[in-house]
């Protein structure tokens, strides 16, 4: 029986525990940077719509991991990985030894760098628990800003404005597509350069031109980096901190995959991979891993 780490519960991570179940006999532990189960980031959108109901955006449940005896570790970020000792370390000190790692971490939108942006209010794109806050903000909006990435920004605002709120963009370029109305005004030769407030409250933001635009919401949703900060100290390789692996998700340490948005072929990273492929990796992932093990037990076998 193998101990597999899989660090990161999302599209990637889902399908390589998926894939585990299924095969069955090993030692499962998935560490999740977010309190739930696995669900689909994709419907996030629809989730803040109204068009999908928080419990449909499940993988899985709880019931899932007890049953397959899968030891997930919610809230519970890998701050280090010692892949030559196959060790993982998590925020509050506690260490993780595996036998083989598959690392899921995908992505992640940070705030801008400008004063002001931990007040209350400001959000970044890409998590339920930004979404369900998010949500909640929209009782008491009338005007929200939204930077980043442009297409992101034109499906968030159509949502917002059928919400009848009046919607800020500042992102470049504007989507050939995209109609101004009276409702929604794109800003794209600007940057946000202050984010201004009272006391924690968030009130308005200054344009790099010196204008201030009042609002109680601003969703930053762009651009998206790796998660790969707990990779720092290690020599796994890295393009633009993406992760990179060969054709069977493997990177230079022989007992680390990686799939998903974190893993890029060839130092070419696609930012935003479609959830059926960041899935289809982490089941490739697996299959590497359960042909070795199964390879190097039929050796034993062999020898004795
Ligand atoms: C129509 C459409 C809409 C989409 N909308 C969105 C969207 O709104 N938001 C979005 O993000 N993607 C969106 N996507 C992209 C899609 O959901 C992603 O491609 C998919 O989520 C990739 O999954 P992943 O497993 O690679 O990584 P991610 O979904 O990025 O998940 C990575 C997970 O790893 C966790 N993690 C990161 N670092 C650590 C650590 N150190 N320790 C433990 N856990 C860690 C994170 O908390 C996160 O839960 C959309 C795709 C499509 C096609």
């Amino acid at each position: 029986m193998a101990k597999i780490l899989i660090i990161g519960n999302s599209s990637s991570g889902h399908a390589a525990v998926a894939a585990l179940v299924h095969k069955g006999g090993h030692e499962i532990t998935v560490v999740s940077g977010e309190p739930f189960c696995a669900y689909r980031k994709e419907l996030l959108l629809e989730y803040i719509a109204g068009t999908k109901k928080e419990k449909e955006l499940f993988i899985a449940g709880d019931d899932f991991y007890r049953s397959n005896k899968i030891a997930l570790i919610q809230d519970g970020e890998v701050v280090r990985l010692d892949a030559k000792r196959r060790r993982a370390t998590l925020k509050d000190g506690a260490k993780l030894a595996f036998d083989y790692c598959v690392i899921a971490s995908g992505t992640k939108v940070p705030l801008p760098d400008v004063p002001g942006k931990n007040k209350d209010g400001v959000f970044s794109w890409g998590t339920l628990r930004s979404a369900q806050a998010i949500k909640q903000r929209l009782d008491i909006t009338h005007t929200a800003c939204l930077m980043g990435d442009p297409l992101l920004c034109k499906s968030l605002a159509g949502i917002l404005r059928a919400k009848s709120k009046e919607v800020r963009i500042i992102a470049s370029p504007v989507p050939v597509d995209f109609a101004a109305d009276e409702f929604v005004e794109w800003i794209d030769s600007l940057t946000v350069s202050e984010i201004i407030g009272e006391g924690v409250e968030l009130r308005a933001i200054k344009l790099s031109n010196g204008k201030a635009i009042g609002t109680s919401l601003v969703v930053c949703t762009g651009p998206r980096l790796a998660s790969t900060d707990f990779l720092k100290e290690t020599d796994i390789a890295l393009a633009s901190g993406f992760v990179v692996v060969d054709n069977s998700m493997r990177t230079n340490h022989e007992r680390v995959f990686a799939c998903g948005n974190v893993a890029c072929f060839q130092q070419s990273p696609v930012v935003n991979k479609d959830p059926s492929v960041a899935g289809a990796e982490g089941a490739l992932a697996v299959t590497t891993i359960l042909t070795e093990l199964e390879g190097s037990q039929s050796l034993c076998q062999q020898k004795s």
